[in-house]
């Protein structure tokens, strides 16, 4: 592998490291303490599941809560025994709340679940096996990050859609009094390099480097002695780095090793980067070749308060208090004498234990010893006061600056710790309080001893708080506006469909008037009475009554005229002087004859297939009877006289005369006819 040149980041500080006192003696196994007390969300993302119930009866390394949902990671019974209560426990964490756990009390035999115990899960070929069984098996042993943040591994590592360059091992261990990763390497080095082998394969990074500080030689040369054994230098690393505090911080050992910074508001695989904690690579090595989960760690247990600081193998649940006797703890030297700050009573209060889990830069103080160990608990630091003082006496801000000065993200921790006290979070956001790893180097420096870091966790804290609550409301506010939008979508749909309907239904009044408006001037259009129309019109006319009657009149009137022309011609005939011209009354006397023959088959036709009108009689019609009936007399008195007359003077129009006053005769029978029964029908 190419030369490594090392960088360097801005602040930083060298405290006292106290770490030889822990590192005297190898990885003790601490005996198995008599409950268990194991917390289902001791990771970063959500808490896990709890699957077991009060009373089972559980096996070393069964799975006790599965994890729910992504960010997620599982929990393993760390020993055998009884689950004897499901409840809400205090955590140790700043915050003091409590967390759901499961308590088991040991049954003494810490027997392993049997897959486990009898090797079935154990599996030599893992670099030969595909990635997201290996992603699985991690997810399925609940590994999380052992360097502090407890970042579930599998999701670190899933990491397929990303290039990865250089894996970085984080085992610089910087804050003083913590030598739990140092002793790792030192005693199993071999494990983590095959660790760090599967998480080579899995990011299929070029290179590995392993970050070490340069005051853990026997670490160093462990790791470069178990590279060297299974031929592994090609690819992996030992990178010695300068003892600075906080180098151990991921950001700060990107930049030393690789001169690259991580954007504020990313990830190390934004820039091709994955960091793990070299703890982790153990973890995860025992995950896939032997199946083993997450059920213990290595902590510190170190401090003036201990007699006997070590490095101890310690189940995850195990109370403090028995690690703590394990190490020989001396009660008396780790009370405080803890002052009230005000300036006016000076009054004390009753000393208490000073327990840090966490080193003394970073570590939390504990409210008791009761509290467990997590899988992020690295070191249990119990100090006498002689040796770590409590910050309870703080004076005001001389505005010295070095806070300043050693701030390894280049903040402004004074003005941060002004806006944090004032409760101005929206200036502490705006100076990038969030970028602050809370390393504590500026309270160390902080000649006024001001707690500074505690400050920003505060402000942190409510941050955090105001964004969920934030969140939540804005989440309240989208859903509100989603509804109140699909709610005004579906009103101005009805209305627009109602518009439609609307609309169409004028159209098609519009289009019926403009229909009729058209079939009328159609109808009253001189030269459209084509033959459409004609064929309507005659339609209509067939169906209009045949006026029988009126047929009649004609064909009287074109019989008298017949009679007329024929009487004419007879005349002429008969007078031998006459100079008539006999040719034009014969001529009309054959179109009188035609016309009247005309009528005569119409009015059959007629009374054939046309209905007959059948009118009401009313006083007027039998008037117009009576007078066709006078008329009809008359007409054959005056043919009665003709006939007389051509008697006497036996004419040859005689015979003609004689069926012409026959058929007025048959006629004055049919008018007589047609009184009587028009007189019938009114009474
Ligand atoms: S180190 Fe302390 S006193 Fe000095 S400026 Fe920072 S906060 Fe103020
Ligand atoms: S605790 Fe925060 S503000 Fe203080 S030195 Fe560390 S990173 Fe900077």
């Amino acid at each position: 592998m190419q030369p490594i040149t090392l960088h360097t980041f801005e602040g930083g500080i060298h405290p006292p490291e106290n770490k030889h006192q822990s590192t005297q003696t190898p990885i003790a196994t601490l005996p198995l303490p008599p409950q268990l007390i194991v917390p289902i969300g001791q990771h970063i993302g959500a808490p896990a599941e709890v699957i077991v119930a009060v009373g089972d009866q559980v096996a070393k390394g069964q799975l006790i809560a599965k994890p729910k949902g992504f960010i997620s990671a599982a929990v393993h019974a760390p020993t055998s025994g009884i689950v004897t209560a499901i409840a809400q426990r205090e955590l140790p964490h700043n915050s003091g709340l409590e967390g759901w756990c499961v308590v088991i009390d040991s049954d003494g035999e810490d027997r392993w679940l049997e897959e486990i115990a009898s090797g079935s899960h154990n599996i030599d070929n893992y670099l030969d096996t595909e990635n997201t069984w290996l992603i699985q098996r991690i997810r399925d042993c609940g590994i999380t990050g052992l360097g502090g943040a407890s970042f579930p591994t599998a999701v670190k590592m899933s990491v397929e859609n990303r290039t990865i360059e250089t894996l970085v091992i984080n085992a610089a261990e910087c804050e003083p009094y913590i030598t739990a990763d140092d002793s790792l390497m030192r005693e199993r080095a071999l494990e983590v390099i095959y660790g760090i082998q599967i998480m080579l394969k899995l990011t299929a990074a070029k290179s590995c480097l392993i970050g070490i500080e340069d005051n853990k030689p026997e670490a160093i040369e462990a790791l470069k002695a178990a590279l060297k054994s299974i031929h592994a230098e090609q690819r992996i690393a030992v990178v010695t780095i300068p003892t600075k505090y906080p180098s151990g911080g991921e950001r700060q050992l990107i930049k030393i090793l690789t001169g690259k910074e991580v954007p504020n508001d990313g990830i190390p695989a934004d820039i091709g980067i994955v960091c793990q904690n070299v703890g982790t690579c153990e973890a995860v090595y025992k995950a896939i070749a032997f199946g083993q989960p997450l059920i213990s760690r290595i902590t510190t247990i170190t401090g003036e308060s201990v007699s006997q600081p070590q490095n101890v193998e310690v189940l995850i649940g195990t109370p403090i208090k028995h690690l703590l006797e394990f190490a020989g703890f001396q009660q008396e030297k780790s009370l405080f004498q803890k002052l009230l700050s005000s300036v006016k009573t000076q009054a004390t209060i009753q000393p208490k234990p000073r327990i840090i889990m966490g080193g003394p830069m970073m570590g939390v103080t504990l409210s008791n010893a009761e509290l467990p160990i997590l899988k992020s608990s690295n070191c249990i630091l119990a100090p006498s006061q002689k040796e770590l003082p409590a910050n309870d006496v703080a004076s005001a801000c001389i505005r010295c600056g070095l806070c300043t000065e050693v701030c390894p993200v280049e903040l402004l921790p004074q003005q941060l710790y002004w806006f944090s006290k004032a409760g101005e979070l929206d200036k502490a956001e705006q100076h990038n309080i969030a970028d602050c790893i809370e390393c504590g180097a500026c309270s160390y420096v902080c000649p006024s001893q001001i707690p500074l870091v505690q400050y920003y966790r505060y402000a942190k804290g409510e941050i955090k708080e105001e964004r969920i609550a934030q969140e939540k409301s804005n989440r309240s506010k989208v859903r509100y506006e989603a509804r109140q939008e699909r709610l005004d979508r579906e009103a101005a749909d009805k209305e627009a469909k109602r518009q439609a309907r609307a609309a169409a239904a004028e159209k098609a009044q519009a289009a019926k008037k403009a229909a009729a408006a058209k079939a009328a001037l159609d109808d009253s259009s001189p030269e459209n009475s084509n033959a459409i129309n004609s064929a309507a019109i005659a339609e209509e006319k067939s169906q209009e009554p045949i006026d029988l009657e009126k047929l009649q009149e004609q064909l009287d009137a074109a019989q008298a005229g017949l009679k007329k022309s024929m009487d004419k011609i007879a005349e002429i005939k008969a007078d031998e002087s006459s100079t008539q011209d006999l040719a034009v009354f014969e001529k009309a006397v054959a179109n009188r004859r035609d016309k009247v023959k005309a009528l005569a088959l119409q009015i059959a036709e007629a009374k054939k297939s046309a209905p007959v009108v059948k009118k009401e009689p009313s006083a007027d019609d039998r008037a117009n009877l009576e007078k066709k009936l006078r008329a009809q007399k008359d007409r054959m008195e005056k043919t009665q006289q003709r006939v007389d007359l051509a008697k006497q003077q036996d004419l040859d129009s005689l015979p003609a005369l004689q069926k012409g006053l026959d058929k007025q005769m048959q006629k004055l029978k049919e008018l007589e006819n047609e009184l009587a029964q028009f007189d019938k029908a009114e009474n």
